[in-house]
């Protein structure tokens, strides 16, 4: 794996904590190799050259260091908002398992989305981190179809290993979830896959699933997915051009029916699924480290 120069790690979330109440955000890694047809990432917009291939940051761990023992407010740090953190990689290098050792050593809280079986290395730390601060981890699966995943993820393991572990760290007493982001207009834009993402979510002890109901379209990631959607559904990318033209947001012409039926499935089996509602199910105030903090 190539090692490149940084300065910082961390950043403020400019969200201000809007999203999953994060209030920090850092990607250990540049790039990932699971492969996903239409990974936002790839976008031009965050110039990450040559995106399949991961690499890392040099001293990254020592530079997190410095940054976490300088930050007063020991606020929720977000991991993998452009890579995954539990990429291949990580099982030889164990960066993201180094910054949960400095997260925990410096009583910080931690946001995680993932889409591998990795993580479940972690747990033992994810668990001790929880005791002092806020932790909440997001599996993201986009179809509980195995078939149709291994099209559009193909180096991702199963959605059904996804909800193994989800389970896993529900079993735990993690707070976890199911991203499902993003929805793709004519491939998981019906019922069907709602009803059974929702379902499943539900058996897997998920205390949210969380969805857009749609996906974005930016400039590089539509033309890599349409390239590949076309060797998978000849044809429908002339339908996604018909449709959406050169929008950025791309929601599935049946949005409102869809979401409504999401709702109410998630009502059935009373699954968190608004954001406000999830972060303050999750993120609780953190008395004993603010009054740290005042002296
Ligand atoms: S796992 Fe995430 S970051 Fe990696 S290719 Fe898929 S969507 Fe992109």
């Amino acid at each position: 794996m190539e090692f490149i120069k940084t300065r910082t790690i961390m950043t403020k979330s400019d969200q201000g904590s809007r999203w999953f109440g994060i209030d920090y955000h850092m990607n250990l890694y540049k790039g990932c190799s699971y492969g996903c047809i239409f990974c936002d990432s790839r976008s031009d917009s965050y110039h990450i050259k040559n995106f399949d291939c991961i690499r890392s940051k040099e001293n990254a761990l020592e530079i997190l260091e410095q940054e976490l023992s300088s930050k007063q407010y020991k606020g929720v740090v977000s991991f993998g908002t452009l890579s995954d953190p539990y990429n291949p990689e990580e099982e030889k290098y164990e960066i993201t398992r180094g910054a949960l050792l400095l997260i925990r050593k410096y009583g910080f809280g931690v946001s995680i989305d993932t889409k591998s079986d990795l993580i479940m290395r972690d747990i033992d730390l994810l668990k001790e981190i929880q005791e002092n601060n806020n932790v909440i981890i997001k599996i993201s699966i986009t179809t509980s179809d195995d078939a149709l995943a291994k099209k559009i993820e193909p180096n991702v393991i199963s959605p059904s290993r996804r909800f193994a572990v989800l389970k896993c760290l529900r079993d735990n007493n993690i707070y976890a979830g199911v991203l499902m982001m993003p929805v793709l207009p004519f491939i998981t834009d019906n019922e069907d896959t709602i009803t059974n993402m929702v379902e499943k979510a539900s058996q897997s002890g998920a205390k949210f699933i969380y969805t857009k109901m749609g996906m974005t379209l930016r400039n590089k990631v539509r033309e890599y997915y349409y390239e590949h959607i076309e060797k998978l559904y000849p044809g429908l990318s002339n339908d996604y051009q018909a449709v959406y033209e050169k929008n950025l947001v791309c929601n599935p012409l049946n949005y409102k029916k869809l979401l409504e039926k999401f709702v109410n499935e998630c009502n059935k089996y009373h699954l968190l699924c608004d954001m406000a509602e999830i972060i303050k199910d999750y993120k609780k105030p953190i008395p004993r480290l603010q009054q740290i903090s005042l002296f």
